[in-house]
């Protein structure tokens, strides 16, 4: 039995387990949720209505999620004075399985990202984001690249000496009133996040695998990237895929059945080709920071980012969250579109063999949207809606 210092322990469920990297879930896991801030709470117990509702429905009771609500964020801080209480951390890697709400970060200043903690903290390299009409599934790595938050504000000792020691030793130069980033990518960093990314290629029989980078400029990060992504391809994924050289050379351009063609973009270019010619993408690889503009970007052509599911995961260990962030201006006026939590749900369902359950909310998501009843956000962009 796990134990906490501030927390008490979840009264009802049983905990999920992971055996060879698989999950083994029990048919009422315990599933930690942190509620969030700003419209947190209102996309939240939406999300959990609709999930015990699915649940109920597609098992008929046989099958039920224990909620069990951890804490971080705003509400941490006011319940404990902090605010990622390890309690939290250590109940995500107990129980495998999260879903967790947006938490609000301040814009150059303060603490450094809860979000990025978390994921740095328990490891969850691979953030994964599905807009689904578009049909692209974005893989982002999590936890290195410029945004893993190695940085040091201008005019800080820190600074100066880093800049001191480039402009010496590594014959830079700086200018002296610098703040200071560092951009890091690794090849276990890169190549675990593109093993997730072909597998999930090769089990869902996907087409193709895009690397996208801008290694034409920053050549040893994601040029790097790149190419290390197209070593796992080619050294572990070989019976699977073919590259685009490949594709054109040997079989004139027709994608032979049970291959998955690797190919890689340049980032800029790859941001007008995913609004211009969406159908030729399918998975997509990335480092951190393009993830995450491209996931946006990209769910902007499906209705927004009301919509977009996403979730951090490693092997055997999973945070569930929307793509969005607190939207302050509309929190607790119950208007948000929980779309984007109440999908994430879904795929969360999906992940612990729930399918059922998933089916049934994706289904409802659909038909609510087909039948023009839906939150403001999809009703500005559709005519004779009516908003709830
Ligand atoms: P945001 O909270 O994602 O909101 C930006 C805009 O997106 C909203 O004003 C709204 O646009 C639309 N939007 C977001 N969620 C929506 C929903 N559920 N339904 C309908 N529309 C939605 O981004 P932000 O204002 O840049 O960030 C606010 C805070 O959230 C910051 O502290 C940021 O650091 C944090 N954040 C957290 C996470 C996370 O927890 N993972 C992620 C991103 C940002 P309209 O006003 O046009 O309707």
């Amino acid at each position: 039995m796990i134990k906490f210092e501030k927390f008490s322990p979840p009264t009802e469920g049983e905990a999920i387990t992971v055996e060879d990297g698989k999950l083994v879930v029990p048919n009422n896991p315990v599933i930690p949720f942190i509620i969030g801030d700003g419209i947190g709470p209102d996309i939240m117990n939406a999300t959990r209505t609709v999930v015990d509702a699915a649940v109920e429905k597609a098992y008929s009771g046989k099958k039920k999620i224990a909620w069990y609500e951890v804490y971080a964020g705003e509400l941490a801080d006011e319940k404990f004075g902090e605010l990622i209480p390890s309690d939290t951390v250590e109940a995500i890697k107990h129980y495998h399985v999260a879903l967790k709400g947006p938490l609000t970060t301040p814009v150059g200043k303060g603490f450094r990202s809860l979000n990025v903690t978390l994921r740095i903290v328990l490891d969850l390299y691979a953030c994964v984001r599905h807009p689904e009409k578009v049909d692209m599934v974005i893989f982002r790595e999590n936890t290195e690249d410029v945004y893993s938050g190695i940085e040091w504000q201008q005019g800080s000792k820190e600074a100066k000496q880093v800049i001191d020691f480039l402009n010496t030793t590594m014959d830079t130069s700086i200018s002296d009133d610098s703040g200071i980033g560092i951009k890091n990518i690794s090849i276990e960093g890169t190549k675990r996040l593109v093993r997730m990314a072909l597998d999930y290629a090769v089990t869902h029989n996907r087409k193709s695998v895009t690397f996208v980078h801008k290694g034409n400029i920053m050549k040893f990060t994601e040029g790097a990237f790149r190419n290390w992504g197209y070593e796992v391809a080619r050294e572990e994924y070989g019976d699977y895929t073919i590259t685009e050289n490949e594709l054109h050379d040997k079989y004139s351009g027709k994608q032979p059945d049970g291959k998955i063609v690797v190919k890689d973009r340049i980032a800029d270019a790859m941001l007008q080709l995913v609004l211009t010619r969406p159908e030729e993408y399918d998975i997509l690889a990335m480092p951190n920071l393009n993830g995450d503009y491209f996931s946006d970007a990209v769910v902007a052509q499906v209705g927004g980012l009301g919509l977009a599911p996403s979730s951090n995961m490693a092997k055997g260990r999973f945070v569930f969250e929307a793509s969005h962030g607190t939207a302050p201006k509309y929190a607790g006026r119950n208007m948000v579109n929980p779309g984007s939590l109440i999908l994430t749900a879904a795929m969360m369902l999906d992940a612990i063999g729930f399918k059922e359950a998933d089916a049934l909310i994706t289904k409802g998501v659909a038909g609510a949207i087909e039948q023009k009843t839906v939150t403001y956000d999809l009703e500005r962009l559709m005519e004779g809606a009516t908003t709830v």
